[in-house]
């Protein structure tokens, strides 16, 4: 198209193909040395039981603030990490660092019931996966069933080896979830077959409740009760939202109207002022 409007150019790229071209391969190259120059950092976002307005848990969420670049968004370096391979060896520091978190903050009388970690499908097809998750819960002493991997519903395509790697990480007792369900492939009768404990509905339904989207939510919300699945709202920004699933019965919730992902020592104080809120 651009050949045809500017007449003469022949190039293989638009200009702004090029510049994302090297933003990407710089981007990549700051990257390798990222984790062991602690650019790397997680934040936690609370996981509260919509029932009684309690925060159960957290998901964990990593971040990058580089030399050079500044904070790069999840959304574009996860996708670098996979493609490199590397989200494999930043995967273990990620679910490490975050039980070892999670059993800090018990000792410090502040018990999490649950842990959420995101798992990319690179992790989850790798070999050596469940083997790692063992080895970190017996260091960490983290009691599994504390523990929710969130994987996307794009692994779940290749039915044989998802159901068998599924099948080994819950005997391990980790707790399996769904991430941005609805936005893939999956049904959720389709689910029924595999071991899968809890679904979260993706955020772009959930701000969807502000125009007339309930329908969906309120069908995935139904259906996921009565396929025994616990059903998670995430990206919970108003109160319009949080009512409407709050009638609906849907057990959790997490978004902006709680709380934004903090990092350790903000999770922390977070949780002291709901504790001294509760009392
Ligand atoms: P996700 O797993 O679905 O994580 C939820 C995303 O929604 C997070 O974005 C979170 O900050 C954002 N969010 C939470 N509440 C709200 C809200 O009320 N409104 C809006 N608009 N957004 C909200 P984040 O941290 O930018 O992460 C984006 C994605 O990057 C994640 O989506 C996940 O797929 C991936 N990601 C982030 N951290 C990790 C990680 O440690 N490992 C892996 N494999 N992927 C990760
Ligand atoms: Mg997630
Ligand atoms: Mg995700
Ligand atoms: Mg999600």
């Amino acid at each position: 198209k651009s050949k045809q409007q500017n007449g003469s150019s022949y190039s293989f790229s638009t200009p702004k193909q090029s510049l994302e071209m090297e933003r990407y391969y710089l981007l990549q190259r700051e990257m390798e040395q990222a984790l062991d120059l602690n650019e790397f950092f997680l934040v936690y976002q609370p996981l509260v039981n919509l029932e009684t307005n309690v925060t159960e848990g957290a998901e964990v969420l990593l971040r990058w603030n580089n030399a050079k670049f500044g904070f790069v968004p999840p959304t574009e370096f996860i996708p670098l990490l996979e493609e490199t391979g590397q989200i494999i060896s930043v995967g273990n520091w990620i679910l490490r660092s975050a039980c070892k978190q999670v059993q800090d903050w018990k000792d410090l009388g502040f018990p999490l019931k649950k842990l959420s970690v995101n798992v990319s499908p690179v992790q989850f097809r790798d070999q050596e996966f469940v083997r790692d998750v063992e080895a970190i819960l017996n260091d960490t002493n983290l009691d599994p069933s504390c523990l929710e991997l969130e994987i996307t519903e794009g692994v779940l395509l290749n039915v044989e080896v998802s159901r068998k790697v599924l099948l080994q990480l819950k005997d391990l007792g980790v707790n399996i979830s769904i991430d941005d369900f609805g936005t893939g492939y999956s049904s959720l009768s389709y689910l029924k077959h595999l071991p899968v404990d809890t679904i979260k509905i993706d955020k772009s339904f959930i701000s969807e409740l502000d125009s007339d989207g309930e329908v969906l939510v309120n069908t995935i919300i139904n259906m996921g009760h009565n396929l025994h699945f616990t059903v998670i709202a995430e990206g919970i920004e108003t109160e319009k939202q949080l009512t409407y699933l709050q009638q609906q019965n849907c057990q959790k919730g997490q978004g902006y109207i709680f709380s934004k992902p903090l990092k350790a020592q903000e999770f922390l104080r977070y949780l002291f002022r709901f504790e001294a809120l509760t009392k």
